[in-house]
This record gives structure tokens, sequence and C-alpha cells, in this order.
């Protein structure tokens, strides 16, 4: 057997040389050659995973863009939750802490209530005076991690 690469007879042994393969001397194997076992075996290996990037795509906060909004005709809603509760404006504004011209003016609608206020409202009277908005579509759920759907799956689903 004659190396490929010094021309010397020698047992030669199958080596990769930049890729290629050739028979080498054990001398020439140990200069330029890289065992062929490490270079050509399973190159499937060397395949990227598919969901590599997918599983690190974070799924957008939803709740980040949600919006609060007072209902319409939030201040007929206060007025009669009032008085279906039997309170006037000063026995309210007294048990939210705040001034019975403040009551006034929220139920005229003339003034919008803080958050502070809504939450001690709608806590007092019985009622809902914010509804969430939502903003944002909620289409990449499909990945989120530990879902166990693969992109196969997803591709297959959107067919
Ligand atoms: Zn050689």
């Amino acid at each position: 057997m004659q190396c490929e690469l010094c021309g010397r007879d020698c047992d030669g042994r199958p080596a990769a040389v930049e890729g290629v393969r050739m028979m080498l001397c054990p001398d020439c194997l140990r200069q330029h050659g890289t065992s062929v076992k490490e270079t050509f075996e399973s190159p499937d290996v060397v395949q990227k995973p598919v969901l590599g990037g997918i599983k690190k795509h974070r799924v957008k906060d939803v709740y980040k863009d949600m919006d609060k909004e007072l209902v319409s005709g939030w201040n007929d809603l206060i007025k009669s939750a009032r008085k279906k509760k039997g309170l006037s404006r000063d026995e309210l504004g007294f048990r939210i802490g705040e001034r019975t011209v403040t009551i006034g003016k929220i139920e005229n609608g003339d003034l919008r209530p803080s958050d502070k206020i809504v939450k001690k409202l709608e806590k007092e009277l019985d009622i809902t005076l914010v509804e969430e908005v939502k903003s944002v579509s909620n289409v990449s759920a499909g990945f989120q991690s530990g879902s166990g759907l693969t992109l196969g799956d997803f591709i297959k689903e959107e067919k």
C-alpha cells in the first residue's frame, strides 16, 4: 500500500485531508490528516435542529398592551348603583373618602374618577366600572414553549 501524500510504501490508513479521502502513512496522517472516522461519520449530526430558533421565541406579553377603560355610561351607573344602595352623595363620599362635591361631579360625568376612586366605587357599590380592552391578538400562542407543538404540527394545522 502506498501513501497518497508522500508516496511511501506503508500501512496506509484512510484519512481525510481537507475533506478529501486519502490513504496516508502514519507520519502523514499525524501531520496532515484527520482520521476518517472523525470527519466522515454520521453527517446527520451536523444538521441544525429545526426548532432551535422557535424555542427561544418569547410569546408577547398580552397583558402589557391591555388597556383599561371605563364602561360607557359609567357616571349613570355610579348614580343608579348609589341610589340602589340607598346612599346619599354625602354617605358615599364619606365611605370612599371623597368630598360630596367630587361625587357629584363624577355622577354628572364632569369628572373622570381616578383609578383609585374607581376601585373604591366598584367595591362600595358592587359594580364594574372598567372593561379590559385587548389590543393584541394572541397569534403566537401556538409556539409557546412547553405546548408540545413542533413546527411541523403548526404548519399542518395552518393548512
Ligand atoms: Zn505519507
